[in-house]
């Protein structure tokens, strides 16, 4: 049984970007719900419970169970670390991640370049779904989307940052903008420390 992290700061902590009801919803209906979902398959498999999500959904392609389980644990698990990432990417307390950002430089020449192509592929997620920043197999970075709650640990990638696009992210303040939702995210995005001059 796993519990759902606790959310490092309040639901109206990334207000105006993020409102605080889309905020609350998220995480105590939305993110609890895959927690919840995740614990009901996982009671029936002893030998998966003294395991960590990242790692059952690291090796997930190996797992010998019910296939209607195996795709349980793919969207509630990967609905729980999915979700565990992004709230710690928007912690208004984050500083600047000097390493990531080289990183990044020397993959897209510079910031900006990577968040214009982290906001296209952000934009070509049809439906419900994720983008990604990841480190793959060879160290290289990476960015692509990923369709609802798929990880990039499935794929053998470590994943650095990512993005819900899922509408229940944004619809209640920005209904079909989600150009908009991704303009106010990057604002909430500190790591990179490149935000201060729109807010
Ligand atoms: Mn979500």
């Amino acid at each position: 049984m796993i519990e759902i992290m606790k959310l490092p700061y309040s639901f109206n902590a990334l207000e105006p970007q993020i409102d605080a009801q889309t905020m609350e919803i998220h995480y105590t209906k939305h993110h609890q719900a895959y927690v919840d979902n995740y614990n009901k398959i996982i009671e029936k498999y002893p030998e998966l419970q003294n395991k960590s999500v990242e790692q059952i959904l690291t090796e997930i392609n190996d797992l010998q169970i019910d296939p209607t389980d195996k795709q349980g644990i793919i969207n509630h698990g990967g609905g729980v670390i999915n979700h565990n990432l992004f709230w710690q990417i928007m912690n208004p307390a984050n500083l600047p991640d000097q390493e990531l950002i080289n990183s990044i430089n020397q993959t897209f020449g510079s910031i900006d370049n990577f968040k214009e192509k982290f906001n296209e592929i952000a934009m070509k997620r049809f439906g419900s779904g994720w983008a990604w920043l990841v480190k793959n197999q060879i160290g290289n970075l990476e960015v692509y989307n990923l369709p609802n709650q798929d990880s990039p640990l499935s794929n053998g990638h470590t994943p650095l940052l990512c993005l819900d696009v899922w509408e229940h992210a944004y619809y209640l303040k920005y209904q079909n903008r989600r150009a908009d939702y991704l303009t106010a995210w990057w604002q909430t995005v500190k790591l990179l420390g490149t935000n201060d001059t729109n807010e």
